[in-house]
């Protein structure tokens, strides 16, 4: 399959692209606002638009718009955008914040910078935060183990009575009924 792709100056060959087509779904935009020239500016904060489906194209389905974009995986995904002037010029009152879903993202973790998984799954992650705990913890042990030492050393050196030893002793005591 021929793979769509914008040039991108921080491609890696040896790291997935970040940038990849997804549908963008406008669920309450009015039919008339189902135009390329218009859909464009709306939506340059999410991505680079590509093409409307076709019930968008034909205007066949009116309340909701369809359209292919190419977007950054890497970058925050806004779950509205501004329908109007300039939101600090809106003095009439005529714009408004529309709502858009991103259908089907792929996976993509942040950690391996790498398609198919996502941060959350992501084995190589847990590999690396498993290895920073044991090494966290074998630096806390080795601080109890000194703690421990001081503690028997400042017992012994003021020889205290071993009260439990005695205790425990008169537990086992068999009790005759
Ligand atoms: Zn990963």
């Amino acid at each position: 399959m021929m793979k769509l792709e914008a040039w991108n100056p921080l491609f890696k060959p040896n790291e997935d692209s970040l940038m990849v087509p997804i549908w963008i779904v406008i669920p309450e935009l009015p039919w008339h606002f189902y135009f390329m020239e218009i859909l464009t500016p709306l939506l340059s904060h999410v991505g680079k638009t590509l093409f409307l489906d076709l019930a968008s194209f034909q205007k066949t389905r009116r309340s909701v718009v369809k359209v292919k974009m190419q977007i950054n995986l890497t970058k925050d995904r806004p779950h509205h955008v501004w329908l109007g002037y300039d939101e600090n010029y809106d003095e009439n009152g005529d714009g408004q914040w529309i709502e858009i879903q991103y259908e089907s993202i792929p996976d993509y973790c942040s950690y391996c910078r790498l398609l198919g998984h996502n941060t959350h799954a992501c084995s190589e992650k847990a590999k690396h935060e498993d290895m920073q705990k044991r090494k966290e913890g074998a630096r806390t042990n080795e601080q109890i183990m000194q703690q421990e030492k001081t503690t028997t050393e400042a017992q012994q050196a003021h020889q205290l009575p071993k009260q439990q030893n005695q205790d425990t002793q008169q537990n086992q005591t068999p009790q005759h009924q």
